[in-house]
């Protein structure tokens, strides 16, 4: 096998030890029963989960590397409905992964396979598990199945029960270099060179969110009125502030669609005052959002370090299961 064979399958920007590692374990037949893939969002544990699925699920015989992409397998795979690939993730309205989920998930995987098949259950977002859940997952674990696979995503380690982490291989998932972003932007998807250089930055090492920004406008419409509602937000009155904040959170946005709202404009707001500091420190070269550093430039950094105390506490507010609107209007208040 080639090297260069092996470069041209591969579905991960960056993060090439974990592709190795997948790629060998597959070429080997070195199969653990569960694995946990952990590590900010959008660095590919999605993708890497999909690619290992489809490589445990492919028919190809005789194949250095799998999965072939050809076979009935890896097609029905490609278009998400191989029978023996389950995916399970939290619902957008509710607060956590819940046990009658896991009871599907496992009595999916207990079914014997078609085709006798690898069966693959994957976890995304494996932090939003409920407690009930983890335990019936936990007795899942602790009795391994021949030919069945539990692949988890996690934003980190520390947010999964330890007794989860220590019966699974663990591959860990690392920001990207700019750099390899940037050229994959260019080389694969054709974005011109202002755009990959944009994007590339404002990703902050993230290849999936870059990839999100260039292909999807809305996204990036999005995001870019979020810096401005920042912006915005420093530069007015108090009143004005609250209903600054309205407008973030929306109207009749509530429940765990609320938090998550709140908790991501606190994330953008955090490393918007990041960049601010790095400003102040002259080391613009350095910062995430230099495609809006004419905006920020207009900002006083009087009152900067106070900010960012408060936006820290904010965080907390939201952990604590504060009302989001109250979290963020705890910020409009104190600054
Ligand atoms: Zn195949």
């Amino acid at each position: 096998m080639k090297s260069g064979d092996l470069k041209s399958n591969c579905p991960l920007v960056g993060n090439s030890h974990i592709f190795e590692f997948l790629t060998k374990s597959l070429a080997k037949k070195n199969i653990s029963g569960s694995y946990i893939f952990a590590g900010p969002a959008n660095l590919g544990k999605a993708t890497a989960a999909n690619f290992f699925a489809r490589g445990l699920v492919c028919e190809a015989k005789n194949q250095l590397i799998l999965p072939c992409g050809k076979c009935p397998a890896c097609l029905e795979a490609a278009k998400n409905i191989h029978g023996d690939i389950y995916l399970i993730k939290k619902e957008p309205d509710k607060k956590n992964i819940s046990i009658e989920q896991i009871r599907d998930f496992i009595r999916n995987l207990n079914m014997s396979s078609f085709l006798n098949s690898y069966k693959v259950g994957i976890i995304k977002g494996a932090e939003n598990l409920s407690e009930s859940a983890v335990n019936a997952l936990l007795k899942t674990l602790e009795e391994p199945k021949i030919k069945v696979v539990i692949i988890l995503t996690a934003i980190d380690l520390d947010s999964l029960p330890k007794t989860i982490v220590s019966r699974s291989q663990v591959l860990n998932f690392r920001a990207v270099a700019g750099d390899i972003i940037y050229d994959e932007l260019i080389k694969n998807h054709k974005a011109s060179r202002s755009q990959a250089k944009n994007f590339s930055r404002l990703s902050a090492g993230r290849p999936a969110l870059a990839l999100k920004f260039f292909q999807d406008e809305e996204y990036y419409k999005n995001y870019k009125s979020g810096v401005e509602s920042f912006v915005g937000l420093l530069n007015s009155d108090i009143n004005d502030r609250f209903s600054a904040i309205e407008n973030i959170l929306g109207k009749d946005v509530k429940g765990q669609e609320a938090v998550k709202a709140a908790s991501g404009a606190i994330d953008l707001w955090q490393n918007l005052t990041r960049d601010l500091m790095l400003m102040g420190l002259n080391l613009t070269d350095l910062i995430q959002h230099e495609a809006f550093i004419k905006e920020l430039e207009a900002l006083s950094l009087a009152g900067l370090l106070n900010l960012i105390n408060i936006l820290k506490q904010s965080r907390k507010y939201l952990a604590a299961n504060v009302n989001p609107k109250l979290a963020l209007e705890n910020v409009a208040v104190s600054f």
